[in-house]
């Protein structure tokens, strides 16, 4: 629509460099190299630029356009929601037939024993209702001093102050500081912290960090541990198979809280609804967001498992929480369309038993190349992790610069995929085709 202002793309580029502080971004350095490129429209697993350049989106967003562009029936239900009801809120005794619709079906779609949710707009406004849940929950069990979340390093839960205690981004820490009351561990990386080890062996001993964290925090103090059952924008780490089930082991021998970030795993991008199924995790709690809309509309929230849930309902009063936009209508009745579709076109098995495996399968062609030191992933999530010298496992210096160039000239040649440090990252749309997986691969290999 905004094609009526009849800019060309170097004034829109002035205008943006001029005014907009964009997220992650450099500013000096984006102006000085000449601005963004303009993206003016979608469709299916394809975008274009403001030249008609079509861009193969490998990245499906911001790993969230689960069900690709162009999905009229997600137009649909937010036109009609929007006449309808447009925005009322969910807070003082009033609450609208989406979010309450979409809570039913959440749980529907949730592992047994998650029987509640709390909506919020975002994944990082998510995590900091994860905080104070966790929060309460303790003091209401008569526990106020279990105050300590523990996180991992490079895992990221968001961009807010809580979320970006919980993620162990360094750098996000430096610049604004971490929050007291948040710890973090190595994450189970394999190919960085542990080859020549056996991986199953490695992925006992990654669990144990969590133990020996709890051990010198004092368990009578730690809270909960939140993690992604993949590691995503921290570098696609993959967990090792026997990981999860002794980090399950840990929680349960201390006692505390488990939170699965679900965020970029939830919503079929394993191949199943959630990695918690994939990976056999039995979450207190899980966030979700993205792929709950397709990001067709801003929402996330917090499934609540009947442990917390119980606690919170019978003993906890009024909870001083929530959004203007927690369960927003238009949101809610989006993200209801959107899981409509998932399900109406078989989106979530077809991604575990046919193109998630065509797409693993194919991206391991690529380990013949020079650089490429490993390929791992499941569904549609990879990471394809660049390395200097196989033999002698040497990676290369300054890590990140490889990939960003790798990321850089992917772009230019038609192909989103997104460089973490020297692991490119892939998550596509979940509805694309073999045609579609065998292009990427073509346009990575060169
Ligand atoms: N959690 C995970 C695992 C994420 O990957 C992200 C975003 O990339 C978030 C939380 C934060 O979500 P949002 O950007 O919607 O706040």
């Amino acid at each position: 629509a905004l094609t009526a202002f009849n800019r060309t793309t170097e004034q829109w580029k002035q205008i943006d460099t001029a005014h907009h502080m964009h997220p992650f971004t450099d500013f000096k350095a984006l102006a000085s190299e000449g601005g963004s490129r303009l993206i003016v429209k979608a469709d299916g697993p394809y975008l274009w630029d403001s030249e008609g350049e079509q861009i193969l989106d490998g990245m499906a967003g911001l790993w969230c356009v689960n069900v690709g562009y162009g999905r009229k029936e997600l137009a649909e239900a937010a036109y009609q929601q929007m006449m309808e009801l447009p925005y009322y809120n969910t807070f003082f005794k009033t609450t609208t037939m989406p979010a309450t619709e979409l809570a039913r079906k959440l749980v529907e779609l949730a592992p047994p024993g998650m029987n509640h949710v709390f909506f919020a707009g975002s994944g990082s406004e998510a995590n900091d209702t994860n905080v104070r849940m966790v929060r309460r929950y303790w003091t209401l069990e008569g526990q106020p001093e279990r105050q300590v979340i523990i996180g991992r390093k490079n895992g990221y839960h968001g961009s807010t102050v809580a979320a970006l205690s919980l993620g162990g981004m360094s750098a996000m820490h430096t610049q604004s500081g971490l929050l007291p009351g948040f710890a973090h561990i190595d994450p189970p990386h394999h190919f960085q912290l542990g080859w020549g080890e056996d991986e199953d062996a490695f992925g006992i001993r990654a669990a144990g960090w969590l133990e020996d964290k709890i051990k010198e925090i004092g368990p009578e103090k730690v809270a909960a541990f939140i993690a992604e059952p993949i590691q995503g924008a921290g570098g696609l780490i993959y967990p090792p198979r026997t990981y999860w089930a002794e980090i399950q082991r840990i929680c349960n021998e201390y006692g505390i809280l488990l939170i699965a970030d679900e965020v970029i795993c939830g919503f079929g991008r394993t191949g199943t609804w959630f990695g918690s199924f994939t990976f056999d995790i039995k979450p207190d709690l899980m966030t979700i967001a993205k792929g709950l809309s397709s990001g067709y509309q801003p929402i996330g929230g917090v499934l609540v498992g009947d442990r917390v849930a119980n606690t919170l309902i019978e003993k906890g009063g009024e909870f001083y929480h929530g959004y203007t936009y927690s369960g927003h209508p238009v949101a809610s009745a989006v993200a209801l369309a959107n899981l409509k579709i998932l399900e109406d076109e078989g989106i979530v098995d077809r991604v575990g038993s046919d193109i998630g495996p065509y797409f693993q399968g194919r991206l391991r062609e690529l380990s013949d190349h020079p650089i490429v030191g490993e390929v791992r992933g499941i569904g549609l999530i990879a990471g394809i992790e660049l390395i200097k010298d196989k033999a002698k496992h040497e990676f290369f210096p300054n890590a990140g610069k490889v990939g960003t160039l790798c990321r850089d000239h992917s772009f230019r040649n038609g192909l989103i995929m997104r460089g973490v440090y020297d692991t490119m990252v892939l998550s596509p749309p979940l509805i694309v085709t073999r045609d579609h997986v065998d292009e990427m691969v073509g346009k990575i290999r060169r």
